[in-house]
């Protein structure tokens, strides 16, 4: 990149900052692709809002100037566990099931294997691509978790990965042989003997992640923070299965960020739209207050069901209780698509604290 224009960039980002987004500062945030709020003709400081958290593949230098004009902070979302897009060309990274056979999809998510170290490569070359073309304010890992679908009141939990890389560096680790051989059987053996060390390599693997990636950040734009998108279930839901599936303990996760954004989805979960305030206790009550900070991401999309506008102002309001010092939603389109959430969201961030 032009020196010159990343010069121009620091400007802009310092000039934001002098313009009232202070350290401190509740967060007001809108998720997905929020450049289409522009072009619908609102203008995010007219919103309330200060913050976007904007899709890798929608950041492009128009919008990101427009932004920080509009006194917005700038996150940008990485897709980190995403595989849809890589396996399908690279079959060694595909998740394998306790079958010994490639997972299917868990409905529109396809993850990946973890240990792949070409996709671990091609996520960290596009990382640093990212942090060369743009002075962000944090980065927001997405997709942080083994292979699975938690976002339906129906979850798709499959057990991976199995593949002979992931079960001899399973095997290595823990400093034992498994007398067997064909992936199958491997598999068999692993959870009928070792289930309890396996799942704390899986989530070791998944901290490593974000250790490495928050390693990346750091070298690259020290003041940025990091950021995780996350499965709000509780621990002892669905079978243990945010540990035991996803590969997720919330503790070990709060250690490696800057910002815990637990995905506050209600309906998704099938919750009660207050829920999110037993979450958030319960989160209190798990992490180290004041840090990490906590960024709800609460849910505006109709699906399943209908989440009204009231219901969305409902959502926000359990959603901004203690710890969170900042708020946004999934995502931008339920705003398009129905503009009276647009405007509970426009109240609401403007009557709540600068
Ligand atoms: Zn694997």
């Amino acid at each position: 990149m032009n020196k010159l224009f990343w010069l121009l960039q620091l400007m802009i980002h310092c000039t934001a900052y002098s313009q009232g987004i202070h350290k401190g500062s509740f967060v007001k945030g809108i998720y997905g692709n929020p450049e289409r709020i522009l072009e619908a003709g609102y203008a995010f400081d007219e919103l309330g809002v200060n913050a976007v958290f904007v899709r890798r593949s929608s950041l492009n230098q128009e919008f990101y100037q427009q932004a920080k004009a509009q006194g917005c902070k700038v996150f940008v979302e990485f897709p980190t566990l995403n595989g849809k897009g890589y396996i399908e060309g690279h079959p060694e990274a595909w998740p394998i099931n306790e079958k010994g056979e490639p997972a299917g999809p868990a409905d529109w998510f396809m993850g990946v294997c973890p240990t792949d170290p070409g996709f671990q490569a091609l996520r960290e070359e596009q990382l640093r691509e990212t942090l060369a073309n743009y002075l962000v304010d944090g980065v927001f890992l997405d997709y942080l978790h083994w292979h699975a679908q938690f976002e339906t009141d129906q979850p798709l939990l499959p057990e991976t990965c199995f593949c002979d890389r992931c079960t001899r560096l399973f095997e290595k680790a823990r400093v034992l042989q498994i007398p067997e051989k064909d992936i199958s059987a491997r598999a068999q053996w692993i959870l009928a003997n070792q289930e309890s060390a396996w799942r704390d390599w899986r989530n070791g693997i998944l901290n490593k992640w974000v250790s490495d990636m928050g390693k990346i950040l750091t070298e690259n734009q020290s003041d940025a923070l990091l950021g995780a998108f996350y499965c709000a279930w509780f621990p002892e839901d669905h079978g243990g299965a945010l540990y035991n599936t996803l590969g997720i303990d919330v503790p070990s996760l709060a250690e490696r960020v800057d910002v815990l954004a637990p995905m506050l989805f209600h309906r998704m979960y099938a919750r009660p739209v207050n829920w999110s305030g037993d979450y958030l206790d319960w989160l209190n009550n798990t992490i180290d207050s004041p840090e990490p900070l906590v960024w709800p991401i609460v849910q505006a999309h109709n699906k399943p069901g209908i989440v009204s506008p009231e219901e969305f102002g409902k959502a926000l309001q359990a959603g901004s209780q203690p710890p969170a010092s900042g708020i946004m939603m999934f995502s931008e389109q339920s705003l398009m698509e129905n503009r009276e959430k647009m405007k509970v969201m426009q109240d609401f961030y403007q009557r709540t604290k600068p």
